[in-house]
């Protein structure tokens, strides 16, 4: 599509857009009284305006028949993480037994960690990417140590080329090769939380396979915002959260993935609790643990529901417009953002985009290296209304979602970041 540089053309592309009754959906914060440009998605997705009924519904649930909740209601306790693996299943592309809702991400990374994570004396090392998520970072450097091994040792970070703030492809699959003989583990993002860049998972997989090593993927910037297909892909594990592209509020509960290879693998070393034993047991209180088939047989705990009904309420929204007609849209808002930023920098200014140029390589996110004013600029955007994501030293992130932005929010968010600029000089 060629984009055009006027309000009249974004007002258009809303006014086409299939899929713009979504954002009366939502609830969109306020500043000074008006909608405020909400870019935070890739952060902290917004209220779908029916999330408070779900809650009010387990609510009366637990109001109505106490304990009996677990068996009694439309949609029982004991059964419901049940409740979320077909809609789950579909956003990440796999199948539906391939998948589970508990804990957060961090707690089920360690999780499959001790599941997929076997070092041996000579095989040990975990390749990922570098500049990770701290959470990431930590996970990795205390399961290392956990095991006997030097961090500094055991964790290779695959870095950006001098003068390049993206990974090539080529340089991930060469370290993956150059290290095949010692490689345990090779565990990346699946889009950067910093950069925005959509790493090639397919042939990383391959790559990690091909090595020898197992292959997982965190997928916290990846889930509801970029198609993946976790089961064709062959992936090993993956895990995500819930409360960035899938909108289900803070702290909102994590998903996991194992591939049925080895879900179905009751032998696969594993910690366990009585939320994973075998359903129609989990009762009798019995001794010797027997995993549920898939990947419900990871869970823990009994279901927090008060944190799964919100994730609920939010995915039947996926589950009805489907990521494929997400994406489409995903794709033209951000490469809208993109020509409007590139426009400007044709006249002058200096916004530098470090978010690949290529569709296939970026999700909705594009992360924008402002000058040495950036903060400045930043926090004047912020008091007229935009919120989005300021990233030590001078990275301003935001993320277009297709359910609820609009094309006239991009176009507004550019206009306020030139006038910004304008203003302080
Ligand atoms: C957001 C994010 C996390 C957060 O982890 P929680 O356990 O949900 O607090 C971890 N890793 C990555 C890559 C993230 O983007």
């Amino acid at each position: 599509m060629n984009f055009e540089t006027h309000l009249e053309f974004a007002r258009q592309l809303d006014e086409n857009d299939p899929l713009k009754s979504y954002r009366a959906q939502f609830i969109i914060p306020k500043i000074n009284n008006k909608p405020s440009l909400y870019f935070c998605g890739n952060s902290l997705g917004l209220q779908p305006q029916k999330t408070r009924k779900y809650l009010e519904n387990e609510l009366d649930q637990w109001a109505t028949y106490g304990v009996e909740g677990h068996f009694k209601g439309d949609l029982p306790w004991m059964y419901y993480h049940h409740f979320f693996s077909e809609k789950v299943a579909k956003v990440v592309g796999a199948k539906p037994s391939e998948v589970v809702v508990m804990n957060t991400l961090s707690t089920n990374l360690h999780l499959m960690m001790v599941s997929f994570y076997r070092p041996s004396a000579t095989r040990y090392k975990i390749i990922m990417e570098g500049g990770a998520f701290p959470s990431d970072q930590y996970a990795m450097e205390t399961q290392a140590r956990f095991h006997g091994f030097d961090p500094a040792d055991a964790i290779i970070e695959a870095k950006p080329r001098a003068g390049e703030e993206c990974l090539r492809t080529e340089d991930i699959l060469d370290l993956i090769e150059q290290h095949k003989d010692e490689l345990a583990l090779v565990m990346f993002g699946g889009v950067n939380y910093y950069t925005g860049q959509w790493f090639e998972m397919e042939k990383i997989t391959k790559a990690g396979h091909a090595a020898g090593a197992q292959v997982g993927f965190d997928l916290a910037h990846a889930a509801g915002n970029v198609p993946v297909k976790l089961h064709d892909w062959n992936v090993d594990f993956a895990v995500w959260c819930s409360y960035k592209y899938m909108n289900s509020g803070p702290g909102g509960p994590g998903g996991v993935f194992v591939h049925e290879r080895h879900g179905n693998n009751p032998n696969l070393p594993r910690f366990a609790g009585w939320w994973g034993h075998q359903e129609k047991d989990r009762f009798k209180m019995k001794k010797g643990f027997i995993p549920m088939e898939g990947a419900a047989g990871w869970q823990l705990s009994n279901a927090q529901i008060f944190s799964m009904a919100p994730h609920l309420s939010s995915l039947e929204i996926f589950d009805e417009v489907g990521i494929d007609a997400l994406r489409k849209k995903s794709i033209q808002m951000t490469n809208y953002l993109d020509f409007l930023i590139e426009d400007q920098n044709k006249k002058g200014k200096t916004f530098n985009i470090i978010t690949p140029k290529d569709s296939a390589q970026r999700g909705c996110q594009l992360s924008i290296l402002t000058g040495e004013n950036g903060k400045s600029l930043f926090e004047y955007i912020s008091e007229k209304g935009v919120i989005a994501d300021w990233r030590e030293p001078n990275v301003i992130r935001l993320a277009p979602v297709p359910l609820y932005n609009s094309y006239e929010d991009v176009y507004q968010f550019v206009a306020l970041l030139v006038e910004a600029e304008e203003a302080l000089g």
